[in-house]
């Protein structure tokens, strides 16, 4: 019983227990115990990163999901600086220079953690990224093609994408730009109840919506820089 106790405020608070030895064995996957390569001891935290008895890095965990890596519950609404603190957090404790003069392996470790770390934030942080990492967790794929569009949405995306041609300044693009961002939020607000309520097939439809709007978002950066090259 003692031991059910201690998983949970490991859970609940594992952003401070790195080396938690006091989880059960029916704890989920990523909680489990591994041995460490250098000293064989059992270490039993999340992240699995440094020996808690003789302190070495140990190999990188790929079967970790991104939320567990950056000591984030699973669900799509997540406060950004938080993220970007821990974020730095790991960083800081796998920093390729804190092991620059250690053994090759924990030199590799480290930079195999280091670039993890990165690929983790950027997907946690970038909504439309986190939304389809999500979606892949609870076992959905993304639609191969638009047919969960509507032909309003699809009509009003051309006449965007027009209204980006047409530009002939950088303030309408601005103005095309901040509606986008306006547009990118409201969806992202939208996902995150869709998510609590398990509604996959609308998660889909407005993923798809703002790869859409994310790519006219890009066109309208192409075409920034194409009148700055114009004007220079
Ligand atoms: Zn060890």
């Amino acid at each position: 019983m003692r031991k059910t106790t201690n998983f949970a405020s490991c859970i609940t608070r594992r952003s401070t227990y790195m080396h938690c030895r006091s989880c059960t064995t029916s704890a989920p996957l990523t909680h489990q115990a591994v041995d460490c390569w250098n000293c064989k001891k059992k270490i039993m935290h999340l992240q699995k990163m440094i020996c808690s008895d003789c302190g070495h890095l140990q190999d990188v965990n790929t079967s970790i999901n991104y939320f567990d890596l950056l000591s984030f519950p699973i669900k799509f609404e997540l406060e950004p600086l938080q993220l970007t603190k821990r974020f730095r957090q790991l960083q800081t404790l796998v920093h390729p220079d804190k092991f620059s003069n250690k053994s090759d392996r924990e030199q590799s470790n480290s930079s195999d953690w280091s670039s993890l770390i990165n690929k983790a934030y950027k997907t946690l942080a970038t909504p439309v990224d986190r939304g389809q990492y999500l979606l892949n967790l609870k076992g959905e794929q993304m639609p191969q093609d638009n047919s969960s569009l509507n032909a309003e949405f699809l009509m009003n995306m051309m006449e965007r994408n027009e209204e980006v041609e047409e530009a002939a300044d950088n303030a309408v693009l601005e103005q095309l730009n901040n509606q986008i961002i306006i547009d990118l939020e409201k969806n992202a607000n939208t996902l995150s109840k869709h998510f609590e309520a398990k509604e996959f097939e609308n998660i889909k439809k407005i993923l798809v919506e703002m790869k859409y709007l994310l790519s006219i978002q890009q066109s309208i950066k192409k075409k920034q820089q194409s009148l700055i090259t114009t004007i220079s």
